[in-house]
């Protein structure tokens, strides 16, 4: 059989522990016996990333600029436990943020539907992805604890100097109040971030905030999104048969439970946050998530949702057998080919990124799965596989 010719690499980002256990075995046994498999590799575990002084992943994030799409495999975040397990010269930044950062992206995340994992709410047939503003808010904000009886204000000091206020509230007794802010031109890339993927899946863009009762700050998102589509979108909407729908967010929240799903909703950074995990719980589980980091220039990082998986791996380790699930990594592969297929006119690649799919959701829809979906699946007598043989599985179904 002759392998599928790829143009342009991708830009590879391998990872940690158990994720990067199943990143060589989905090389290995799904990619390259199918696929003259090109990639510019850049390795971002947490080994390298301190020998390289995190040099690597600012590296992987240009190569993604250079490039167009990256493949990313989960990486661990340090923390004080991880700086002495791996004896770090520091505590390096989240791999993820860093390359945020550098693309200036919005981050999508949406569940893989198979028969057999059903959704807690019944009426959900179709994914819901969920777009989260990943700037500012809460998120950024400045806290006061007041003491006692007093004059809360907002004060802003322009650069001549000037200033406008506002009063916040006159405190007769002790209390709280917190400062926040945004940027406009976040924003915007954030706006355009939406209505690019939204195109680009065919799906309609919900947006919401609590434009109501927050009249200047919520507004702004909502006047910037509908400013943006207005000039920008609205005749590549029209065209590709989608829509923009903008409302308040409790009204979203209830729309959402009712749906079918198949719809981006972008969320502001809180929002996006607690509506991310309702999502990812009730469509069955954090490893049937993937994720996708995608700029306003149109650059696109693919991954898995979850972690690295520590605690399997440490099973793995001990020579234990372990049942991790592999999915979501292999449709962070599939959605990167899928669209390196797409820049570079392959649809042989395409084509392929699609029947690999279909391969790993019929390799569980006949039964065959890992540990967390067995406990979890209205299929019956489900056969367990452990990490190995569920690929392996899968990669008989795709020959
Ligand atoms: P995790 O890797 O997502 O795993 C948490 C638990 O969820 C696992 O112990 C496992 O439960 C279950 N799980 C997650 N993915 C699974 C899979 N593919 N198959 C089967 N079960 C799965 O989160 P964590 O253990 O809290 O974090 C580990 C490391 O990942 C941390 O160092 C963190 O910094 C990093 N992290 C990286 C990313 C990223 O790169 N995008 C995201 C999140 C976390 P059971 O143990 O009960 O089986
Ligand atoms: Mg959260």
């Amino acid at each position: 059989m002759e392998k599928i010719k790829m143009t342009t690499p991708l830009v590879e980002m391998d990872g940690d522990e158990m994720t990067r256990i199943l990143w060589k075995m989905i090389k290995d046994e799904l990619l390259i016996p199918f696929i003259d498999l090109k990639t510019e590799y850049y390795d971002l575990g947490l080994e390298n990333r301190d020998a390289t002084d995190d040099q690597v992943t600012v590296d992987s994030a240009l190569a993604t600029k250079k490039y167009g799409v990256a493949v990313k495999c989960a990486t661990i975040t340090p923390n004080a436990a991880r700086v002495t397990e791996y004896n770090l010269k520091e505590m390096w930044k989240s791999p993820n943020g860093t390359i945020r950062a550098i693309l200036d992206g919005t981050v999508f995340r949406s569940p893989i539907v198979v028969k057999g994992i059903e959704p807690c709410v019944k009426n959900w047939k179709k994914p819901i992805t969920i777009a989260r503003h990943a700037y500012g808010d809460v998120y950024k904000g400045v806290e006061m604890k007041i003491p006692a009886a007093g004059k809360a204000e907002l004060v802003y000091t322009a650069a001549d100097g000037s200033e406008t206020r506002e009063t916040i509230h006159e405190f007769t007794g002790a209390g709280i109040i917190q400062g926040m802010h945004n940027i406009s031109a976040s924003i915007e890339s954030f706006a355009r971030s939406c209505f690019n993927y939204a195109l680009d899946l065919k799906q309609d863009l919900w947006f919401a905030t609590k434009d109501t009762i927050s009249k200047k700050y919520d507004h702004t998102f909502k006047d910037i999104f509908q400013e943006i589509f207005d000039k920008e979108y609205a005749d590549r909407f029209r065209e590709a048969g989608i829509t923009y729908f903008y409302t308040l967010i409790d009204d979203a929240v209830a729309r959402v439970m009712k749906s079918e799903g198949g719809y981006i909703w972008a969320c502001k950074n809180y929002d996006g946050d607690v509506m991310s995990d309702m999502i990812s719980s009730a469509f069955g589980s954090l490893a049937m998530m993937t994720s996708v980091l995608v700029s306003p220039e149109g650059y696109y990082e693919y991954e898995a949702a979850h972690g690295t998986v520590q605690r399997h791996y440490y099973k793995h380790l001990k020579g234990e057998e372990t049942s991790t699930n592999s999915v979501a990594t292999i449709f962070a592969w599939s959605g990167a080919l899928r669209k390196r297929g797409e820049l570079d006119s392959n649809p042989e690649l395409a084509a392929f990124a699609d029947k690999l799919e279909k391969a790993t959701l019929d390799t569980i829809e006949a039964g065959f799965m890992t540990k967390d979906l067995a406990l979890i699946t209205t299929i019956e007598n489900p056969t367990v596989l452990n990490s190995q043989d569920f690929i392996k599985a899968i990669a008989k179904r795709l020959a």
